[in-house]
Order: structure tokens, then sequence, then C-alpha cells
């Protein structure tokens, strides 16, 4: 058979592993579409999602700190791209689908609420009677409803696997066991946090709310400083911040890449069904796991936790309350599409979906608008 590389089935035979997910193989969309020209169903899945509204939402939502916190610091924007970098370079090592790993990688926190996650705690609360909320599962509403690009049909019509890879996030507890989830689903998992322990490390060391000596104690970061130290002996403390950060980034893949090569030469030859029901699941070594969760729960308790970030975080959480419970009173004062959707919802449904949508700025002159005008709909984002 001549193989002609501008066809993606010959592209994906020539440069997939057998256990990766091929475009050939996919399930397909909600609605059927026909095959384009040049582009295999995740890269086009991939564009949606990059042009999608929510995508461009996410500059302005935090990750773990706020905007009067500096400018150094990532948003859930750059936090997605440092995401989709890292998944994409292990993809393409372990000769997995790249184009499902960066659609699953800039998918996976577009469902994220304003706030990052104290507001996600004020939703889920105040929701609670009506099913609670969480960000992996409104990521699933955005792109099957609220998104509205195209004239055929509601959401963006994203191919099964992306969206059943983003449902198994949503439903972590119970992919846990039996069937595993693709492995370009699994990558795009270990690449998130491999991403924020990183880069938690470098806003948190930039913006002083952590001790170098202190960090240090870690094994990881021991491990990964005498590596910085080896290569370039003493740097002043910004250089050897952002090699400790480099480091740290490689180490964790590297040690991902050892751990899953060989782990996934055992079952070369194989196809993504036959590992998924056997339920393969790539992880790091036993060691790095254990030194990852180490620095993690550190993370947690001096960096999530820092009297600098509470109160902002409290405030933040006590104005997305007031404007849930109001709006959840006040429904007329929905803009015209959610009015319109709580038919199909409900009331508190429809107005969490209009909150969880903003940004932090946007929720912050909404929660204005409602409180100092008495009258009139908010506006839709
Ligand atoms: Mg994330």
């Amino acid at each position: 058979m001549m193989i002609d590389l501008r066809r993606v089935d010959d592209r994906e035979h020539l440069l997939l592993a057998s256990y990766a997910m091929h475009s050939r193989d996919t399930a397909g969309r909600m609605r059927p579409e026909l095959a384009h020209g040049y582009r295999g169903p995740y890269a086009r899945d991939r564009d949606r999602v990059l042009h999608s509204s929510a995508f461009r939402r996410l500059s302005g939502k935090m990750q773990v700190f706020t905007g009067e916190m500096g400018e150094y610091h990532r948003t859930r924007l750059t936090h997605t791209f440092e995401v989709a970098s890292v998944a994409r370079t292990i993809a393409r090592t372990l000769r997995l689908n790249e184009d499902l790993t960066e659609t699953l990688a800039l998918l996976h926190d577009i469902g994220h609420p304003p706030y990052g996650h104290c507001g996600e705690d004020a939703l889920a609360e105040v929701l609670e009677p009506w099913g609670g909320f969480s960000h992996n599962q409104f990521a699933i509403t955005i792109v099957t409803e609220l998104e509205q690009r195209y004239t055929d049909f509601p959401g963006l019509n994203l191919t099964m696997e992306v969206l059943s890879g983003q449902d198994t996030r949503a439903h972590k507890a119970a992919s846990a066991v039996g069937c595993s989830p693709l492995l370009e689903v699994q990558i795009v998992d270990l690449a998130d946090s491999i991403a924020y322990d990183a880069h938690d490390v470098d806003d948190a060391l930039q913006m002083g709310m952590i001790e170098f000596a202190e960090l240090a104690k870690l094994d990881i970061v021991a491990r990964a400083s005498e590596q910085v130290q080896r290569r370039y002996g003493a740097l002043p403390p910004n250089r050897r911040r952002q090699a400790l950060v480099h480091e740290l980034v490689d180490l964790q893949i590297g040690d991902l890449l050892s751990t899953a090569t060989e782990v996934l030469h055992s079952v070369d030859g194989h196809s993504s069904d036959e590992i998924r029901s056997a339920g393969l699941r790539l992880e790091h070594s036993e060691e790095v796991a254990q030194e990852r969760a180490e620095l993690e729960a550190y993370l947690f308790e001096t960096v999530y936790r820092h009297p600098r970030l509470v109160p902002v975080r409290n405030a933040a959480s006590s104005r997305l309350r007031e404007l849930l419970e109001g709006l959840i009173d006040r429904p007329d004062r929905l803009p015209l599409r959610f009015r319109t959707r709580v038919t199909e919802v409900g009331v508190a449904r429809s107005v969490g979906d209009y909150l969880a949508g903003m940004t932090d700025r946007f929720c912050d002159t909404q929660h204005l608008l409602f409180t100092t005008h008495p009258a009139g709909p908010l506006t839709d984002w």
C-alpha cells in the first residue's frame, strides 16, 4: 500500500504505537459530520476547544494566586498551556495520539468557576440540594450545551473519546477500578499534576510565600537542587529558582517516561481497547510518587493556606455566595439566555451555570451591579 502522509490514518499508522488511540477507531460524534480534508477528528476537536469562548475566559480565572498578588504567577490559561506542553512531550515519546492528548489538556480546566477552588467550594455547597457542582462535570455542560459557535448544533460536538475522557475526570473514583481510561487521558492527568507541582513552587518562591531552605528539606526538591548545583554551581536566588523548576519538571517527566516505557514495552502489539480492558495504568516510580505526595502535602499546608491567600479567598467566596443565593431568589435578574435555560434545568442549576462560566473580574462587576442596582438583568458573558 502506498503511504500518503497527507492522510491522517497513514500518518498515524506510521507514527503511533498499537496501544495509542488511532483516529480511524473513533466512535465518532453525537451528531455525525463528514471527515475533514486534512485534519483528523482530534485535531478538529482541539481547534474547536481552542476557539471556544470558555477557553479564552481561562485567561481571567485564577489558578492559585489572584491578580492583586503581582503579575508573575500562572493563570488558569497559562497553567493549561503548561499542561498541554508536558502532556504532548510525554505522548510523543510514548507514541500516543498527540492530537487527542493536546485536546484533552486544553479542555481539562475549562469548567473551572471564578475564584479557583474557593469558587468551586462555594458553588458546591450552595448547589448541594440540586446535585452540587463539579468543574469537571461543568466542562461537559460547556462543550455539549453552553458554547454556541455552530449553526447545526449546540456545543462543540466533540468526539466520544474526548467527551468520555473528560467524563473520566469527573468520575475519578469510579474510573480508578476495573477498565482503565485511555492512555492519552491518563497522560493528561499526570501532566496536570507534574505542571502544578512545579509551577506552584515557582510562583510561591517568587512571591516570597515559602523559603528555599524550608522547601529544600523535601526529598524531591533536595534531589533537584543537587542536580542544579552540579550543573551550574552556586546561583543567585532567581536563577536558582528557575533552574530548580525546570529540574523538577524534567525529573518527574523522566521518571514517568522510564516506568511507562517499560510497562508499554510489554504490551506492544496490543490495541488501545485491549489494554483498557486489562486495566493498564501508567504511574510514577514508587520513589517519585512518594516524593511528590510529600511535596503536595507541603504545598497544601504552606501555600494554599497561606495567610496572604485566606482573606482574599474568603472575600471572593462571600461575593460568589451572595450572588448565587441572590439570583436563586431573583431569577428575573438573570440574562435572557439563562432565564430561558431555567425551563430546561431549573433555577438553581441555571444560576450555577451562569456564575460558573464567569471570569474572576466579570464576577466582581456583576456582583457590584447586583448589589448596587436593585433591578434589571445582569450581563451575559
Ligand atoms: Mg489543571
